[in-house]
């Protein structure tokens, strides 16, 4: 099974690599997919979205889909101003994704 993007299907993450899941505690409504290891992305410049995902995560960088720009998630370079290298810091917004089980795409806001 592996996570693709929501909108075009790429390929992303195998479902291997999912660490963690945790829902946002700013907004219960909002869930977040951590990933250990990432591909067919661009990571881009400092994110201007992070402040409605989180206020404590004040220093990302957008990550999009190589193949349609789609936002996927933001990678996350500082918390609280401390930096994360021992902790993960991809995260992916699972209503961004589709979940491939092996015979189809389905919700990956389910996981
Ligand atoms: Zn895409």
């Amino acid at each position: 099974m592996f996570f693709c993007c929501g909108s075009c299907g790429t390929g992303i993450a195998h479902r291997d690599k999912l660490a963690a899941s945790f829902t946002s505690p700013d907004d219960p409504g909002i869930k977040i997919h951590h990933f250990d290891e990432i591909k067919n992305v661009v990571i881009g410049g400092p994110s201007t979205e992070v402040a409605a995902l989180s206020q404590d995560m004040v220093v990302a960088a957008d990550i999009n889909c190589v193949t349609c720009n789609n936002l996927l998630g933001w990678k996350f370079l500082h918390f609280n101003s401390i930096p994360i290298e021992t902790i993960n810091q991809i995260v992916l917004v699972p209503a961004e994704l589709k979940l491939w089980n092996g015979t189809e795409m389905v919700d990956a806001t389910t996981i």
